[in-house]
């Protein structure tokens, strides 16, 4: 299948500073202005979870009351249940991600519940999101393994979609939350959820946790997949693995796929100069090998 354009995900702002050390109001409304400026067609711009649960995201209404909005982006929010969901509609979120574990024991670490109970509440979530204008995305973490359980079967992964889909969800995700997937783990579970759904919108969270995130994206575009998430400069670690990588980077996944002629719309030097400020504002090296090197299509001077 032949996929001439892919729409990126940024989500540097929210899933990336999640796993950083916390980082000014400021330093946030910057950074989110800065990725709008770069043609990303879609930005995760924050998360209305408690603050106690994740103080990083605590300033979420501040950060986007002063966010520039650049109709051209699609902008959306993570709210972990109702209270959330009524949060990012107020906030005028038209589009919002719920997460759901299809691992149980990952499901109840996260949230104290089994996946089928937080399955339940789907629909009152779509319910409210729709009688608000917005949309509902359920996002399937640990979809390609769990740090506690190990593989997660495809079987059960296509039962949450199965289920979140006929409780009115309009688009689905699959996470790969501790980077356990490989070209095979995404073969298979496509084969397993693709098909059923063909007018579903699916994305793909790679995490390059071991080193494979580019393979999975290569494998997912063989399956006409055309939307993934990825966050600049590779903001985020695993949280699993103290100082792994987690996150694919942005302009890692942006570089490979317009050397491919697949198109983004992104303006990829305006990328890395973002991934560079972003370095700056969490004040570690990020895992980038575009940041790092530049382009391929930069040349060294001869001397
Ligand atoms: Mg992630």
């Amino acid at each position: 299948m032949s996929v001439d354009h892919v729409s990126i995900r940024e989500v540097g702002p929210r899933d990336g500073l999640q796993s950083e050390d916390p980082i000014p109001t400021a330093d946030k409304i910057r950074l989110i202005d800065a990725l709008s400026a770069t043609c990303l067609s879609r930005i995760e711009a924050v998360s209305f979870v408690h603050p106690k649960a994740i103080p990083q995201m605590a300033d979420a209404d501040e950060v986007w009351a002063s966010v520039r909005r650049d109709p051209e982006v699609r902008y959306s929010a993570l709210a972990p249940n109702v209270r959330g969901v009524r949060r990012a509609v107020d906030a005028g979120f038209e589009e919002i991600e719920v997460v759901v574990s299809a691992s149980d024991t990952h499901n109840r670490k996260n949230i104290n519940r089994s996946t089928d109970e937080s399955l339940e509440d789907v629909a009152e979530l779509v319910e409210l999101a729709h009688g608000n204008g917005a949309s509902i995305e359920v996002i399937v973490a640990t979809s390609f393994g769990c740090p506690y359980e190990g593989d997660i079967a495809p079987s059960r992964v296509a039962w949450v979609v199965d289920r979140a889909i006929a409780d009115g969800a309009d688009r689905v995700a699959f996470g790969d939350t501790t980077g356990m997937g490989t070209p095979r783990r995404v073969r298979e579970l496509l084969d397993a959820v693709k098909p059923n759904y063909p007018d579903v919108p699916m994305l793909l969270h790679f995490h390059n946790t071991r080193g494979t995130a580019l393979a999975n994206v290569l494998t997912a575009l063989d399956y006409g997949v055309t939307e993934f998430d990825a966050s600049v400069g590779g903001l985020g670690g695993c949280p699993y693995a103290p100082g792994a990588s987690g996150n694919l980077a942005t302009e890692e996944l942006v570089h490979m796929l317009h050397d491919m002629g697949i198109a983004t719309g992104v303006d990829l030097d305006a990328l890395i100069e973002v991934a560079r400020m972003a370095e700056g504002f969490v004040g570690r090296e990020l895992p980038s090998g575009v940041l790092r090197a530049g382009p391929r299509t930069k040349l060294t001077p001869i001397t």
